[in-house]
C-alpha cells in the first residue's frame, strides 16, 4: 500500500524495538512488521478450562477465541505505567515515510499466526479438545496489545476486515486521534483516560495531547449507540488516584456505556519506572471507583454505579446500563 501518513522514528530504533519485543513473546505479522500478535495467560487458562479473563466476566469474551493484536507497535505517548519498553520504542527524530501493510494482509496473517501459536496446546493433556477446536476459529480481535492503533492509517478498514471474517472487535485507544475515532466502528471502543486534568496527564503520559483527548471524549459521546463505549482509567497510586470529581467531569463529556477503573500492574518495563507500591490493592481501586461513580451519578443525572468487579485483575466496572443487556450485545 502507498504511504498515507508519516511517523517520526529512526530505523535503528525500530530494529531495536522489534528485537526487544520478540524477546518478550510478541510475534510480528505482515511484511512490514509494524503489526504484532501475542497470546495471553488467559488464553492458556481458557483452553484448559481454568478460568477466563475479566473481559469474559464483563462482556462475554471467551479468551481462547480472542486474538490479541496491534496494527501499530508505535505510540505517541510515553506513559509511566506502560509495560512496553519505551526506551527502545521511541519514534526517534528523523522523519521517515512508513509503508504500511494492507488491512487484509494483517488480518489474514494475524489469524494464521494465532493458529500457529496455539497449535502446541493440542498435545497437552490439560487442554480441552472442544475448546481447542473453538480456538482454531477465533471470534474476537482485541486491537489493544501494545502501541497506539489509531496511528495505523487504515484502522477503519482493518476493523471492517475482522468483521467480514465473522469476528467482533475491541479497539483500545489513548484518544490522541479524534478524527480516526470519528470514522471507525468497532464492536467496542475503549478510550484510556490517565488523568483528571492536564497537569497530571503530562506527568503520567509525558505527552502534549490533552486537548485532543478531550475532543475524543466528545467523539465517544457521539459514537454511543453506534458502538459500545468504554473509558478505562488505569490507577497509579501516588500519581493519578486523585480528584475523582475531575474524572467524573471528564466522563460526563463522554457519557460512556461503561467505565473500567483498573489498577496499574507492576509488570514488564514499567517496573523500571515505578515501585511496587504504585500498584493499588483491589479494595483501594474499588473505593476510588465508588467515589468516581458517586460524582458521576450526581453530575450526569444517569444512574452510574458499580455493576461488577474482578479481584484477580483489580478492576471495577461502572455502568449506567444493564450488564446483562450489554453481555447479549457482543
Ligand atoms: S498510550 Fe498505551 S501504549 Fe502508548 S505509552 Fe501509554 S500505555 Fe503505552
Amino acid at each position: 500500500m502507498e504511504p498515507r501518513a508519516t511517523l517520526n522514528y529512526s530505523e535503528e530504533k525500530e530494529n531495536e524495538t522489534r528485537k526487544t519485543l520478540e524477546r518478550q513473546g510478541y510475534h510480528f505479522v505482515g511484511a512490514k512488521k509494524h503489526s504484532a500478535v501475542k497470546t495471553c495467560l488467559w488464553l492458556r487458562k481458557s483452553l484448559r478450562g481454568e478460568g477466563n479473563c475479566y473481559k469474559g466476566k464483563f462482556y462475554g469474551i471467551r479468551a481462547h477465541r480472542c486474538i490479541q493484536m496491534t496494527p501499530s507497535i508505535f505510540c505517541n505517548q510515553r506513559c509511566v505505567h506502560c509495560w512496553r519498553p519505551l526506551e527502545a520504542f521511541n519514534m526517534g527524530t528523523e522523519e521517515k515515510h512508513v509503508v504500511w501493510d494492507s488491512p487484509d494482509e494483517i488480518v489474514e496473517e494475524s489469524i494464521k499466526e494465532q493458529k500457529r501459536l496455539i497449535s502446541g496446546f493440542k498435545g497437552s493433556d490439560k487442554t480441552s479438545m472442544d475448546a481447542f477446536a473453538e480456538a482454531e476459529v477465533p471470534k474476537h480481535a482485541a486491537i489493544s496489545l501494545i502501541g497506539e492503533p489509531t496511528l495505523y492509517p487504515y484502522l477503519k478498514e482493518l476493523v471492517q476486515e475482522f468483521h467480514s471474517h465473522g469476528m467482533t472487535t475491541f479497539v483500545v485507544t489513548n484518544g490522541t486521534n479524534p478524527d480516526v475515532l470519528r470514522e471507525i466502528r468497532p464492536s467496542q471502543l475503549y478510550l484510556s483516560l490517565n488523568a483528571p486534568d492536564e497537569a497530571i496527564y503530562k506527568k503520567v503520559s509525558h505527552a502534549n495531547h490533552w486537548s485532543r483527548i478531550k475532543e475524543s471524549l466528545e467523539v465517544l459521546k457521539r459514537q454511543k449507540g453506534r458502538t459500545r463505549t468504554v473509558v478505562r482509567i488505569t490507577c497509579v497510586e501516588g500519581l493519578n488516584m486523585v480528584n475523582p470529581e475531575g474524572y467524573a467531569e471528564l466522563l460526563e463529556i463522554a457519557n460512556p456505556d461503561f467505565v473500567e477503573v483498573k489498577a496499574y500492574m507492576h509488570i514488564g518495563y514499567s517496573r523500571k519506572r515505578l515501585s511496587r507500591d504504585a500498584m493499588p490493592t483491589h479494595s483501594r481501586v474499588k473505593e476510588f471507583a465508588s467515589e468516581i461513580a458517586d460524582f458521576l451519578a450526581s453530575a450526569s443525572n444517569y444512574d452510574y454505579k458499580i455493576v461488577d468487579e474482578s479481584e484477580i485483575s483489580r478492576v471495577v466496572l461502572i455502568s449506567s446500563t444493564s450488564l446483562e443487556m450489554s453481555r447479549r450485545k457482543i
